[in-house]
């Protein structure tokens, strides 16, 4: 079991601006007073007694410390600490100031697949290592990849928010109806166990929306998307792919495949010819290939803004009530803001 700091974290950091907000908490800029270096603090807002819906369930933090602090890799954000006051939990965490991928690549003029390639090569590597650890993340979306630094030659991936993750145990049947419409896969929506192999679906459609700036599956409600993603409902559309390699396209439909036993896993996307060229045609045709910057501006506008208007949720309609009191009740981050939320409203007005 995690142990937790008892200690007031005020006493050991300085408090600083907001980075981020989720729907449980606010993650911040923090300096440790002994030794002036910075990281991110999350600060939660946990039940403090059985019954209490406001906040979160103390019992899902400890889960995501046990699995944070059982990860340590180069694309997986690090945790340094946990302390706990009241129904206060606050995860010190290595800061990751580079933003988030999607971002990153919304600034540039153009991108070569090959460029793309190094930032799906980093997840593959980090999601392959929790696999290996027995872990997965369920909860893959642009929102959770982050660039360390992003003025670095090739910057280095980040994935963050552990919040949704789990540790599978030989024999066990872990089913969840959590997650992003967009981004989950048939069989969180059909209620089946979940696998590695959920994670890698989402690397899917993540792949899918960087080099083509198009959600494979939106329909114009989430209603829509669902059977979509049901259906198997997508396609590589000349318009939106005009540039892309054949290869990054079978990199994709090995990922989207509707049987969990039949998709790629993380250690074979890695030896994917697209990801990793076995052949000089290969390399060169990366090279050649760039992705559709114009559509990916406008895909990253809509979701930035869909954001702020906080209409994308963690735990979807499809959360039944038996599932949330396994794990907690989400509830409108409006309810939830503590007084340094209200600070930051004072200071912007
Ligand atoms: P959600 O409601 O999506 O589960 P959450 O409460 O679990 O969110 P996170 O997703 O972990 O919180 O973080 C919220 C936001 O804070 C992120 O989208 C990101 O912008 C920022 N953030 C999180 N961790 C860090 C970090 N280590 N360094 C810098 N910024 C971070």
């Amino acid at each position: 079991m995690a142990a937790f700091k008892m200690e007031n974290v005020e006493d050991l950091y300085e408090i600083g601006d907001l980075l981020g907000s989720g729907h449980f908490g606010q993650v911040r800029e923090v300096r440790e007073k002994a030794s002036g270096s910075r990281w991110a603090g999350k600060f939660l807002k946990v039940q403090k007694n059985e019954g209490n819906h406001m906040g979160l369930d103390s019992r899902r933090v400890k889960k995501e410390v046990e699995i944070l602090q059982a990860l340590q890799h180069d694309n997986i954000m690090a945790l340094k600490d946990v302390f706990e006051s009241g129904a206060e939990l606050v995860l010190i965490m290595e800061l990751i100031s580079g933003g988030e991928l999607f971002d990153f690549v919304a600034e540039k003029e153009n991108l070569l697949e090959s460029e793309a390639i190094e930032f799906i090569k980093q997840i593959l590597h980090g999601v392959g290592y929790m696999h290996s650890k027995h872990i997965t993340h369920f909860d893959l979306k642009p929102e959770n990849i982050m660039l360390s630094d992003k003025d670095a030659p090739i910057p280095q991936i980040k994935i963050i928010d552990f919040g949704l993750a789990h540790r599978l145990t030989q024999g066990e049947e872990y089913r969840s109806q959590c997650g992003t419409p967009q981004y989950i896969a048939p069989e969180v929506i059909s209620y089946e166990p979940l696998s590695p192999a959920t994670d890698m679906w989402s690397i899917g459609v993540i792949t899918y929306i960087l080099l083509s700036g198009m959600s494979p599956f939106q329909g114009d409600s989430d209603e829509e998307t669902l059977k979509n993603i049901v259906g198997m409902n997508y396609e590589f559309e000349e318009r939106y792919f005009p540039d892309t390699s054949e290869a990054a396209k079978d990199f994709i439909q090995k990922l989207l495949v509707k049987d969990q036993n039949m998709r790629m896993t993380a250690e074979e996307g890695i030896l994917h010819p697209w990801i990793k060229p076995f052949s000089r045609g290969h390399a060169t045709d990366r090279k050649r290939s760039s992705i559709n910057m114009k559509n990916f501006k406008k895909f990253n506008a809509r979701r930035k803004w869909k954001l702020s208007c906080n209409m994308v949720w963690m735990c979807n309609r499809l959360n039944n009530l038996q599932l949330l009191r396994q794990t907690a009740v989400p509830m409108n981050v409006e309810k939830e803001k503590s007084h340094r939320d209200q600070e930051d409203k004072q200071t912007n007005t």
